[in-house]
């Protein structure tokens, strides 16, 4: 039988954390015949630490034949540890009042410290997903701060808006997400990304010939997806947690396991692809084939596409200025 492998996650007795773990130790994101050990981090307030606890005996007894080990942590430095892949999920919400500026320099605080625990201590292979927002820039700021660690590790969860789009879309043409390919989503995770269905078939046929609207994709699927995580608060009065926690394991899965030739979206340290600045975490479609992912290069931009991309990249450009100072 395979050796385990290492999985820390932060922020762990959050509401993606409960979604999350138990969906990790059963085997979904890293395949059945893979035991793996939780290396589970959660910030040392009293409260925090005790609900980790909780979650941890009911971990246990799931009684989950390929968890091979619990571990609780306060500190990064224990909690990533020759770790093999690292989900950063906790981060620092948006309180009453708060401002851009400060939610972004209390993440950065967070996430400086995390990548430099992560050069520190973790495997030199790790697989870093940032969930916790803003995620595309907190990933680069991890990044940022592990120099020793390759940058193309640090990646960012784009995959939820990747299946928003693809549900919206599978419904508008009557036929199963299951048969969609070639979906994207460039940019930022935020309303600002740009879900793009131009090269997207479903069984073979092109959807933007299906749908043949583009007023509907401007101002209804556009903002539908980008505005979905608003719509699902103000429906269920509780954030997006399980279909965020299924779109980090969708994300690590493909990116461990290899995406059969398939494009799935993942947000990535740019190398220049697409006129985007290197360094950049931006959302790209990628294929996936032995634990790395490779950007899908040579797209047509349409003059309306690049209007898109430049309005996310100039989002995440400007959070990256308001951290520049902080790194
Ligand atoms: P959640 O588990 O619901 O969310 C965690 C993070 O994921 C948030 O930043 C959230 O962003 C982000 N996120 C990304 N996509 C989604 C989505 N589709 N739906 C919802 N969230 C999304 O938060 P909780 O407050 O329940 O739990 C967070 C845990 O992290 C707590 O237990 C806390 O103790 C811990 N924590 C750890 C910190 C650290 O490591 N230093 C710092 C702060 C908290 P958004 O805020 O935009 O919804």
């Amino acid at each position: 039988s395979k050796k385990p492998v290492r999985v820390a996650v932060t922020g762990a007795a959050g509401q993606i954390g409960y979604a999350l773990l138990f969906r990790i130790a059963s085997g979904e994101m890293l395949g059945k015949d893979q035991p793996v050990i939780l290396q589970l981090l959660e910030i040392p307030d009293e409260k925090a630490q005790n609900a980790l606890k909780g979650v941890i005996m009911e971990l246990e007894d799931c009684a989950f034949p390929l968890l091979a080990g619990i571990e609780a942590h306060s500190d990064p430095l224990q909690a990533f540890k020759d770790t093999d892949y690292a989900l950063l999920v906790g981060a620092r919400p948006r309180g009453p009042g708060m401002e851009r500026a400060d939610l972004l320099a209390a993440n950065a605080q967070i996430f400086t410290a995390q990548g430099k625990a992560l050069n520190a201590v973790a495997s030199r292979n790790v697989k870093v997903l940032v969930v916790g927002n803003p995620a595309n820039t907190n990933a680069y700021i991890a990044m940022k701060s592990a120099p020793d660690l390759p940058a193309k590790n640090f990646t960012a969860m784009l995959r939820l808006d990747h299946n928003r789009a693809a549900s919206q879309l599978a419904a508008k043409t009557g036929t199963k997400v299951g048969d969609i390919k070639k979906l994207t989503v460039w940019g930022n995770h935020s309303p600002t990304m740009y879900a793009d269905y131009r090269f997207a078939t479903t069984n073979g046929q092109s959807i933007k010939a299906l749908i043949n609207d583009q007023v509907w994709n401007a101002e209804t699927f556009l903002p539908t997806v980008g505005k979905r995580g608003a719509a699902i608060i103000a429906a269920r009065g509780l954030s997006s947690a399980a279909s965020a926690a299924n779109a980090a394991i969708d994300h690590m899965r493909d990116w461990a396991l290899g995406s059969n030739g398939e494009w799935v979206t993942m947000g990535v340290p740019s190398n220049g692809e697409y006129g985007i600045p290197a360094g950049i975490v931006f959302g790209f479609p990628v294929t996936t084939e032995n634990g790395e992912y490779k950007i899908v290069e040579g797209l047509e931009i349409d003059a309306f596409s690049q209007e898109c991309i430049n309005k996310t990249l100039a989002e995440l450009q400007g959070e990256q200025d308001g951290v520049k100072h902080l790194l």
